[in-house]
């Protein structure tokens, strides 16, 4: 654990994937708190098994095997993915081993595109959302979750540079560009985990 840090002015964000607690902590800004850790500060910690049917049940798995990183800190796990209404909301909680145990973002992409091979070239055939449940956990408990979903539809090919995972596939309801060519600004006020961060706000607000 990182020395001179104030477990009750902290948040482990339970995750390895530094964009996303990039992303957390844009959003948490003025929340009050001094630092934001995710698990790359914890390298003894083991992943737990996300074995959840529900986004819901492998955040709350997550953010519960990191609520024993650091006692009395605040511990934010998010599970999120895409669901594809052509493939009847696969991959779902699969999205991240999509393409095999050990996919990286860029096979899941091909295995999506592989497998919409045949479904129409952008319209509402395509339509498909992001999904994110957030649970908060401190010592061992769930004490709040949250959802929040976009949608969208998926392209046939990949277009722009930011963003992760399916980003550069996925252009929200209303814009025409996709996530990973919008400005990081833009997916932090439409995206699935923003909007489930807004609920995540208020209820900071109320108890903070
Ligand atoms: P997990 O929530 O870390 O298990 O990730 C689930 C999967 O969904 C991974 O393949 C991510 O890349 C993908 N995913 C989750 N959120 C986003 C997002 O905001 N944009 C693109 N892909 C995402």
């Amino acid at each position: 654990m990182p020395d001179s840090v104030s477990p009750s002015a902290t948040l482990i964000v339970a995750t390895h994937n530094t964009h996303k607690t990039g992303e957390f902590a844009a959003m948490l800004e003025g929340f009050g708190f001094e630092t934001i850790l995710d698990l790359t500060a914890f390298p003894d910690l083991g992943a737990p098994e996300e074995n959840g049917d529900t986004f819901g049940a492998n955040a709350a798995i997550k953010a519960l095997a990191a609520s024993g990183a650091m006692p009395e800190a605040l511990v934010l796990a998010d599970d999120s993915g895409i669901e594809v209404d052509a493939l009847c909301g696969r991959p779902g909680v699969r999205s991240a081993r999509f393409a095999g145990e050990n996919a990286t973002d860029a096979d899941n992409r091909a295995r999506l595109l592989a497998e919409l091979a045949d479904v129409g070239a952008r319209g509402k055939e395509r339509s498909a959302r992001f999904r994110c449940a957030l649970a908060v956990a401190r010592d061992g408990e769930v004490i709040a979750s949250f959802d929040g979903a976009v949608e969208g539809v998926v392209i046939n090919e990949e277009k722009g540079e930011g963003g992760f995972g399916y980003d550069s596939l996925f252009v929200p309801d209303g814009h025409c560009e996709t996530f990973a060519q919008l400005p990081a600004e833009v997916k932090q006020t439409l995206s699935h985990r923003a909007r489930a961060v807004e609920q995540l706000k208020a209820w900071l607000r109320k108890t903070r």
